[in-house]
């Protein structure tokens, strides 16, 4: 950040003021006080960052696998001495409590970890014989300059979900934060700055909507790695595939989590919970649907009630608060308003989070835990990602037709299952047709090595995010077919 308070691009190993035309404030969502003001970075300058990319790509990609993963260990070391700030600064411009920010960087370093096994994860493959005399190999190789474009609601791990795995493979990148919460990767690039990447191979464009369409019709940036709402995600699907680059595209949720009337009731209700509100219920894997069967519905709707209501909601910076503020105050009115219209379309308000009044922070963007209860399936609250702390409860009458229901739904980016029976666990497991499903858990995050799945509207193209997926994406397969007769070799 320079002296003004406003962000710097990171380019060819150097911070750069950009020379944007225009600017936005970056807004502590709990206190409304401005931060930074970050550029909207111009095509020009996105096209100087490429070429940068571009240019030390040659050179980066020569660098044995085995090298070119010191600077993660490096890293590693780095985001673990500074992960207290880092979940300071994430908390102070997303608005989570600051145990979630420590979790968030958590994950972001399980990535590096991951990736600094490339010289394993990186090997091809070997036939000798194919015929006579002629073997085959599988060779995996960088693509070249690759770009990261990051949704706001998980400002310091998302981009992990890509970079370590590019950059190890022997890419070159651009990385686009939010335009929303940009301070994290500013503090994140200093960090990379000091753990020794050559010039040229990591570089932070700041930026919105313009820098992005940049981004995309750039023709030196081969892949686009894109995290966010799901018509954001399919334009950039569209528009990178248009110019012929390689996508992945992770888009919005709405998931559901079904309990049936053998649950663990005390356990699956403090689970749905944290789903539910966790993140202020702006996760891509927050639940937001419960669907009960039988019994469940009288003793997990009490339950969960009672849970809502109890629920710390506050300053993420403030000691005991479980959950933080919405992002922005347009957010929040939209939250609001979707609540409005389920109590509209014959819902039940069990728990109003509506008009929230938190002592001190009278200007944050607070939604208390709300609960709707007899919501009706094909009600908007039911279908629509509402990307807030309020859950949607249903009732069905068994197993067979709540997979129904969770599968008639567009998204299918999560759904989770609380029993105690093994065999509605594998029915479910089997037949839910989502990305991520978890079974007796109500956040199934993969882990690091296990690719961030996503099915329907969740994700658009082949290849996601982390572990050998994230390989696959980030190098391109050359296939070698060799002959080598024995009448050429010379006698010694
Ligand atoms: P968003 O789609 O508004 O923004 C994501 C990124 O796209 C940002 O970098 C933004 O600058 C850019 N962008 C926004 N509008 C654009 C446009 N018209 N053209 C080109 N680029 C544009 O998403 P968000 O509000 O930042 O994040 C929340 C969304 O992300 C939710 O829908 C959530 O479910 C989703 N999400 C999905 C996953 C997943 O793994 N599937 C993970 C996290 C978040």
């Amino acid at each position: 950040m320079n002296n003004n308070g406003t962000l710097l691009n990171y380019v060819n190993g150097q911070w750069r003021p950009s020379r944007a035309a225009e600017h936005l404030d970056v807004v502590n969502p709990a206190t409304q006080e401005r931060l930074a003001q970050v550029p909207l970075t111009p095509a020009e300058e996105v096209d100087e960052a490429a070429q940068a990319a571009a240019a030390a790509f040659p050179g980066w990609r020569r660098v044995p696998p085995t090298e070119r993963i010191q600077p993660l260990f490096r890293l590693k070391r780095l985001l673990e001495e500074n992960l207290d700030e880092l979940a300071r600064t994430i908390t102070e411009e997303c608005g989570k409590t600051l145990a979630e920010s420590r979790g968030e960087m958590q994950r972001a370093i399980e990535n590096v970890e991951t990736a600094a096994g490339i010289p394993t994860l990186i090997m091809g493959d070997f036939v000798e014989d194919i015929a006579h005399g002629i073997d085959e190999l599988m060779i995996r190789q960088p693509l070249g300059v690759c770009a990261i474009i990051a949704p706001f609601n998980f400002p310091g791990m998302i981009p992990f979900w890509f970079m370590p795995y590019a950059v190890a493979c022997g890419n070159t990148v651009l990385v686009k934060p939010s335009e929303r919460v940009p301070l994290t990767m500013q503090k994140v690039f200093a960090l990379l700055d000091e753990a020794g990447f050559p010039p040229g191979v990591v570089n932070l464009v700041n930026g919105a909507r313009e820098t992005v369409d940049a981004l995309l019709a750039h023709p030196d940036i081969r892949a686009i790695s894109f995290v966010g709402s799901s018509r954001v995600a399919r334009y950039v699907y569209a528009q990178g595939a248009a110019y012929g680059k390689r996508v992945q595209a992770q888009g919005g949720a709405k998931n559901p989590v079904l309990v049936l009337p053998d649950a663990d009731m005390e356990m699956a209700t403090r689970i749905i919970a944290d789903s539910a509100f966790g993140c202020a219920g702006q996760r891509c894997l927050a639940a937001s649907l419960a669907i009960t069967v039988g019994e469940a519905r009288h003793t997990f709707a009490e339950a969960i009630a009672d849970a809502a209501a109890q629920r710390v909601t506050g300053y993420g910076l403030d000691e005991g608060v479980q959950m933080g503020p919405l992002i922005t105050p347009r957010s929040k009115g939209y939250v609001e308003e979707m609540i409005a219209r389920g109590a509209g379309e014959g819902a039940e308000l069990l728990v109003d989070g509506r008009n929230a009044r938190i002592p001190g922070y009278e200007q944050g963007n607070f939604v208390r835990p709300t609960i709707l209860q007899n919501v009706h399936p094909e009600s908007a609250v039911a279908t629509t990602e509402i990307f807030g702390p309020v859950l949607g409860l249903l009732h069905v009458d068994s197993v067979d037709e709540a997979i129904r229901l969770i599968n008639s739904g567009q998204y299918g980016n999560m759904a989770c299952l609380f029993t105690t029976s093994g065999a509605a666990a594998r029915q479910f497991r089997y037949e839910a047709e989502v990305g991520n499903v978890g079974i007796n858990l109500g956040v199934a995050a993969p882990m690091a090595f296990f690719p961030f799945s996503g099915w329907k509207e969740s994700f658009f193209g082949t290849l996601h995010g982390q572990g050998k997926h994230a390989v696959e994406f980030f190098t391109q397969t050359k296939v070698v077919v060799e002959r080598w007769p024995k009448e050429w070799s010379r006698t010694f």
